[in-house]
């Protein structure tokens, strides 16, 4: 599980993160919401140790992300992060973007990271897609091939940071199925989204950001049928 305790986050004099507490349990789906410059992105970039934090603490499994003895290349493993952009290296197909971490930092070979890869592209549904290049894919098969590349490397968690934000619209879906099926499967994760139809149908919790603060968190029947707040009812009548 991913324990985030009182964690405190400043980017010089901006403090983005004031004591945010949250504890996700194994299988369980979060889905992070709030407004542009909330800490929602920053406080994933902490999980997984990308950024340095000023106070509290985030254990993952029990290890503790920023302590000076912890491995942050081997925690990394277990945490899968899809980002809004898509960066893929467009001079290698589909399939060697999938298996390049796993050859890499796995050690495996080419033959066992294929079978991994194809495994995960189809299920994703990009099996027909394997040997071409990135940039002859729609963005909603780009993304969907970043997540095949995150399941990739056998994660025991996922962290999505707004992964349709950029897609066109009808686009949105296909990656929105993608995240459902990953959901109904067990696995447990962490969504920053936009998409209030996809927290409130798929998410186990939903938590509310607002300046830095996590104002509000709960089922998504309370979220979007009783919150609490007024910021929380506040950014609802603004999304919808
Ligand atoms: P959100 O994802 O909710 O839109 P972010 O976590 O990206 O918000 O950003 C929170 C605040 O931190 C914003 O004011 C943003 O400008 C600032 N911020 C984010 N990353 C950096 C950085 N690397 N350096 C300085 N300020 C940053
Ligand atoms: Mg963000």
């Amino acid at each position: 599980m991913i324990e985030i305790e009182n964690v405190h986050k400043s980017f010089g004099a901006l403090e983005v993160l004031k004591g945010i507490n949250l504890t996700v349990d194994k299988g369980e789906v979060v889905s992070v919401i709030g407004g542009s410059g909330s800490g929602k992105s920053t406080l994933l970039t902490c999980i997984n140790g990308l950024e340095p934090i000023n106070s509290g603490r985030i254990l993952v499994d029990g290890i503790e992300v920023h302590a000076k003895t912890t491995d942050l290349n081997k925690l990394r493993r277990k945490i899968g992060i899809v980002f809004q952009q898509f960066n893929a290296f467009p001079h290698l197909t589909v399939l060697e973007n999938v298996t390049l971490a796993p050859r890499k930092v796995k050690g495996l070979s080419r033959q066992e990271a294929e079978e991994i890869a194809v495994k995960h592209l189809t299920h994703v549904g990009l099996a027909e897609k394997l040997n071409v290049y990135p940039g002859r894919l729609s963005g909603g098969q780009q993304q969907r091939m970043a997540i095949a590349r995150a399941l990739a490397m056998s994660p025991d968690y996922m962290l999505f940071d707004e992964v349709t934000s950029a897609l066109d619209p009808q686009l949105v879906g296909e990656v929105l199925d993608t995240l459902k099926m990953l959901a109904d499967e067990g696995m447990t994760m962490i969504c920053v989204t936009h998409e209030m139809s996809f927290a409130r149908d798929v998410s186990n919790r939903v938590a509310f950001f607002h300046k830095g603060v996590m104002a509000e968190i709960g089922p998504p029947e309370q979220i979007f049928g009783n919150a609490q707040h007024e910021e929380t009812r506040k950014f609802l009548s603004s999304v919808r």
